[in-house]
């Protein structure tokens, strides 16, 4: 497709085909269908190529961005998905799960006025696509260097760590305790946002470059004391999966869960896997109430409604417009049917044995610093319920071993690195993600995990074999 000038002005943004919400609540398909090869360059084709692409600097990972939309415009996927990788490990990912409205769609040149390059789903498309036809990283230059890392936890940032130790001809092998890839991608995001065959391919397609899983395995001391020892480096990538404890009254009554669990048992059901609580699949018909405002939140309620919940709602302790998660995904959850109670703390869970309620206070703003919130007296008031899922948030949950082995933790208790690129207190081993940052984004633990990947590759390559096994 050639470039037009100002296409902006006579082609509108438009998303992918989004499946109508009465029908995608029966199902857990990904809610968008994708590009084709003329829908992606058309929607291309609106960029702006502004010269200084803000998109660029918010992204996290820094995608050149006007150069493979540029790419798309012209027709060369391949090239496209080339350039895709040379910053982003897994852009099938991001271009699915990012919260662009607040990234790469949020800073673009066209968002005021004129409505944001549809940048997710077309970076979605080139690698859909490319994968579709064929297209695979092409390693046909690395040469092996003899070196190993061991990872441990095979989510985003390892992942992305174990792809760029791929490419710079290091073994890669990736330890968890899931039987998939994936992390939370495959445990935690619900396949209604993106659906597990999209890992089974990156599974693939890294296994296609050499990098080894070894699934279904808790590395404990003894383990990890071995992968030490056997390996030129290692790499923690574990998340944060550790609720953070609101210490709500009632708390234990059955019926209350806590969000993580009850989505890894989801996914888990869906795949046909050994799972726990079937309190959380006894949704039919029940009145579910979710405590948060995160994208976390969002995710549960959507599946509370896809398990069939007769009524569904959120409540969150602040306004609509200060929620922190992706303004898109309430915008999904509203048109699915989720009621949403802004400005209200839950202060106790009610009920005998059994959870029949949240007591709910109205917030307004506090008097003492800024952001701070209280309690309005007197507004207390009980909303029933049948199930309540917690969702306030996750804390790093590191191994009790790791500090046996000197990786020292910072006072919130997350990994302590020094620098971007996640050396820990210990030399030989590095970590990202979720357990150095706490609870983020998929891109960031992205981010952490490559620059992780690229920083064990030049320590090991420059490195004499003396100085390796520290
Ligand atoms: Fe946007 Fe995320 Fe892709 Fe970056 S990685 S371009 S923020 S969707």
């Amino acid at each position: 497709m050639k470039a037009r000038p100002f296409q902006f002005i006579d082609v509108p943004r438009r998303m992918p085909r989004e499946l109508p919400a009465k029908v995608r609540v029966l199902g857990w398909q990904e809610i968008h269908a994708g590009f084709d090869a003329d829908g992606a360059a058309e929607q291309g084709a609106r960029c702006l190529d502004c010269g200084n692409p803000y998109c660029e600097w918010k992204c996290p990972v820094h995608n050149p961005i006007p150069d493979w939309l540029a790419l798309v415009r012209e027709g060369r996927l391949f090239e496209a998905a080339e350039l895709a990788h040379s910053t982003n490990p897994l852009p099938e990912v991001c271009g699915r799960v990012c919260p662009q409205d607040r990234l790469c769609e949020g800073d673009c040149t066209l968002h005021t006025g004129f409505e944001a390059v549809t940048i997710g789903s077309i970076e979605k498309y080139i690698v859909d696509e490319a994968f579709r036809q064929g297209w695979r990283p092409d390693l046909s230059a690395v040469r092996a260097s003899g070196r190993r890392v061991a990872i441990i936890g095979a989510g985003p940032a390892g992942l992305a760590c174990a792809d760029r130790l791929a490419r710079a001809g290091i073994e890669a092998h990736v330890f968890d305790r899931h039987a998939q890839v994936g992390g939370l991608l495959s445990y935690g995001i619900p396949a209604f946002k993106l659906e597990k065959s999209v890992m089974d391919v990156r599974r693939q397609v890294l296994e296609g470059m050499g990098v080894r899983f070894h699934l279904g395995v808790d590395v404990d001391a003894a383990l990890g004391a071995e992968l030490l020892r056997d390996h030129d480096a290692l790499f923690l990538g574990t998340g944060a999966t550790t609720p953070v404890d609101a210490g709500l009254p009632g708390q234990a009554l059955a019926g209350v869960l806590s969000a993580l669990p009850f989505l890894v048992a989801n996914a888990r059901r869906q795949r046909g896997e050994k799972y726990e609580g079937d309190v959380a699949f006894a949704l039919a018909g029940r009145r579910v109430l979710v405590l948060g405002g995160g994208d976390t939140a969002m995710d549960c309620v959507r599946s509370a409604v896809r398990l069939g919940a007769a009524q569904v709602t959120c409540a969150y302790r602040r306004g609509e417009a200060d929620m922190p998660g992706s303004a898109r995904e309430v915008k999904y959850a509203r048109a699915e049917g989720v009621q949403f109670l802004f400005h209200r703390q839950p202060v106790a869970i009610e009920g005998n044995g059994a959870v029949t309620g949240v007591r709910l206070a109205a917030t307004r703003a506090g008097s003492g610093r800024a952001g701070s919130l209280e309690l309005v007296p007197g507004s207390e008031e009980t909303i029933a319920a049948d199930v309540v899922i917690q969702s306030f948030g996750f804390r790093a949950s590191p191994a009790p071993w790791w500090q046996g082995i000197g990786i020292e933790l910072d006072p919130r208790g997350h990994v302590a690195t020094r620098g971007p690129a996640g050396a820990t207190s210990h030399p030989k081993v590095f970590a990202g993600g979720d357990n150095v940052r706490g609870a983020d984004l998929v891109v960031t633990a992205v981010f952490d995990g490559r620059e992780a990947g690229n920083a064990i590759a030049r320590q090991l390559l420059q490195m004499g074999s003396e100085n390796i096994n520290v």
